[in-house]
């Protein structure tokens, strides 16, 4: 099968010149970018680029996709009572039923905002692997761990049995990278770091887990083990170049080494951060130390979206202010941490637009008031797009947005699903529900 995008306003290559082609043509053959410039000849499909910005499809390196069933439910709380008084009950009544229906909308969202590649850690992830395969979409998915067990297991063997029959089953399949996830040093202790990272390397998977979050953390981690948790980590052998390090708001100066020297790709979630009032995580500091950042929005429980457009511009606008230096975090570098960083960090040829990559890519209506004049487009990409913008959206060739229309299920279906696995949920928990009281 040959897609051509044909006359495109302008390619966004994220290759290694950054080069940004005008008036030029994509041609995509079996999924994979065959030629990017001016392609001439029939082929089966093809789509008028002329509106349109190309880009690499988004890769968002931290979410907690089912989440999505707790939009709204519990705002502006501190977040250890968030989790202790909110979310570890509504999820202790969790259900395969309720992760399919959160999920399908939680994909929905991101395909719609221009994201291919979706890191997610939670609860029944075979679930979760299961609607990214259906609906076409790359999942970077970890079977979380805890001490005191999850939804789905009563405590850490039985959970890290099933997380290694989550990472064999789903070993070789071409959209899925599976994983362990470890949630947290105050949930996971030193011992099953350990045996968890042991795990890892055996079976040469990937680990996403949450480090140095809070001031909170730090104090518990020390206090527990004389350590702070990232200097933990680098002990029990979590850290290296098989994993994702979420939020890092709190590095000391050594253990920004630590992440650099190990490879390890950190998630930075600025707009989780904010709102759980976390921190500034030291962005700028860790990039010139050579520490490999990419961008998360974490689940959107505390977000409360997963549009990674915004994440960017968040990222670009924070650490200006933060520095008080307008010239930190540049927008080109800003669209790097969304594309090729995290798309070089994995094993799967994505993050660019170039002849033997694989297609995935997002076409952005230009053809509106904020992206004129069109003086720069990385500019425009960072400060000015809306995730509303996004028109088409191809992962591996295959045309997943068409026309702003989802093409694998029905946009409506999924939202109703959603609601009622939501409301469900709520009422097996007794959590209120504003939902609910205007029903
Ligand atoms: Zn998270």
């Amino acid at each position: 099968m040959e897609i051509l995008i044909r006359g495109l306003k302008y390619i966004v290559t994220q290759d290694d010149r950054r080069r940004i082609l005008r008036n030029s043509d994509i041609l995509i053959k079996d999924g994979i970018i065959e030629s990017v410039g001016k392609v001439s000849g029939y082929t089966d499909y093809v789509i008028n680029g002329s509106n349109f910005v190309a880009i690499p499809g988004l890769i968002n390196t931290h979410a907690h996709v089912p989440m999505t069933l707790f939009r709204g439910v519990a705002d502006d709380m501190k977040l250890f009572p968030w989790l202790q008084d909110k979310i570890w009950p509504m999820e202790a009544n969790l259900k395969p039923y309720h992760i399919k229906a959160g999920t399908e909308l939680g994909l929905l969202e991101t395909i719609r905002t221009g994201t291919t590649t979706l890191f997610d850690m939670y609860f029944f992830e075979d679930a979760i692997a299961e609607v990214f395969t259906e609906f076409g979409s790359r999942g970077v998915l970890a079977e979380a761990i805890l001490d005191f067990g999850t939804p789905e297991c009563k405590d850490v063997d039985s959970c890290l049995s099933i997380a290694d029959n989550f990472v064999k089953k789903w070993k070789d399949h071409p959209l899925v990278e599976p994983g362990y996830g470890p949630h947290a040093p105050y949930t996971v202790s030193p011992e099953s770091l350990k045996r968890i990272s042991g795990k890892a390397a055996d079976n040469n998977s990937l680990i996403q887990i949450h480090l140095a979050e809070t001031q909170r953390e730090i104090n518990e981690i020390k206090e527990k083990t004389g350590r702070r948790p990232i200097e933990l980590a680098k002990e029990v052998g979590v850290l290296g170049p098989k994993t994702v390090a979420a939020h890092v708001v709190w590095p000391s100066e050594r253990e920004v080494k630590l992440l650099a020297q190990s490879g390890t790709l950190v998630s930075h979630n600025p707009v989780s951060n904010l709102k759980l009032a976390s921190g500034f995580s030291p962005v700028p500091d860790m990039i010139n130390e050579g520490v490999k950042v990419s961008l998360g929005t974490d689940g959107p429980a505390s977000n409360n979206l997963m549009d990674l457009i915004e994440t960017i511009k968040v990222t670009a606008l924070i650490h200006k202010t933060v520095k008080k230096d307008p010239t930190v975090m540049p927008a080109q570098l800003v669209f790097d941490m969304a594309t090729r960083i995290p798309g070089d960090f994995l094993n799967w040829n994505i993050g660019r637009i170039e002849p033997g990559f694989d297609a995935d890519i997002v076409l952005l209506d230009a053809e509106l008031p904020w992206w004129t004049p069109l003086h720069s487009v990385i500019s425009h990409l960072v400060y000015s797009a809306r995730s509303t913008d996004v028109r088409y959206v191809l992962i591996k060739g295959d045309l997943v947005l068409k026309n702003g229309k989802f093409t694998k299920k029905d946009e409506t279906e999924i939202m109703r699903n959603a609601e009622k696995a939501s409301l469900d949920l709520l009422e097996k928990s007794g959590v209120s529900s504003m939902l609910k009281d205007m029903s």
